[in-house]
């Protein structure tokens, strides 16, 4: 991937990186793909009802999941199948080296990255919406809404970043992600953004400055050469 002189992250605030799960940290969009698979005819009516403005983000994850029947033993195997980006350890494992806070930030569900942690053998802090079972019966709940965000997410990405900054102020905040609904808020309140898929468009109609990246490889790279520059900047 090209890049330009990347940014500079100042030596005198503290770094915070919050990345996006599904299409960002793993290859696969989880929800979406579990959609197309198990509830076609549903996502694809009710797809045209959100696309009309009629639910919320998370309105409609509730009418497309909140009664699911899916066994446990089959909703594992199935996330089996979820890859994670080639640069997700190496994202991971840069910012424990360096003592940066790193969490995702998930619209979709806690049980899912619990088990996909397992199977990866991968650990990171994260915040995301509730799923527990009823027997074989998904029921869902929100994990951070904000109904004074637009976003209409069960877990507005804004809010949570907003709150790092309040409680760490002058903190640097780094956001990754890829898509319009979940990612535009959280994104918006970042200081810096890398972005791919349809939040880069998003981004562009609201002249908000993002770095274009492939993969979290090419973000850990960025991320590293700027804590270096900011570092040698303070050091002058
Ligand atoms: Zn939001």
């Amino acid at each position: 991937m090209k890049q330009g002189p990347g940014p500079t992250i100042p030596a005198d605030r503290s770094l915070a990186v919050f990345c996006d799960f599904d299409g960002t940290f793993s290859i696969q969009d989880v929800g979406s793909t579990l959609a197309r698979e198990r509830l076609a005819e549903r996502r694809r009516q009710l797809w045209a009802r959100f696309e009309q403005g009629e639910f919320t983000a998370w309105s409609y994850v509730v009418e497309l999941f909140d009664g699911f029947e899916l066994p446990q033993a089959e909703l594992y195997r199935f996330l089996e199948t979820i890859a994670l980006d080639p640069g997700a350890r190496g994202l991971v494992a840069w910012c424990a080296a360096e003592r940066v806070p790193f969490e995702v930030l998930s619209d979709g569900f806690d049980w899912n990255l619990e088990r996909l942690q397992e199977i990866h053998g991968v650990r990171f802090a994260f915040r995301a919406n509730h799923l527990e079972y009823e027997r074989d019966v998904w029921r869902i709940g929100p994990g951070a809404p904000n109904p004074a965000c637009g976003c209409g997410t069960g877990t507005c990405k804004r809010q949570i970043i907003a709150a790092h900054r309040s409680a760490h102020p002058g903190a640097y905040c780094v956001h990754i992600g890829n898509g319009r609904v979940s990612d535009l808020c959280g994104a918006l309140e970042a200081d810096l953004v890398f972005a791919k898929d349809t939040l880069v468009d998003a981004l562009r109609e609201r002249d908000k400055a993002f770095i274009p990246f492939e993969t979290l490889e090419d973000v850990r790279r960025v991320l590293d050469a700027g804590r270096r520059a900011g570092r040698e900047r303070g050091a002058r």
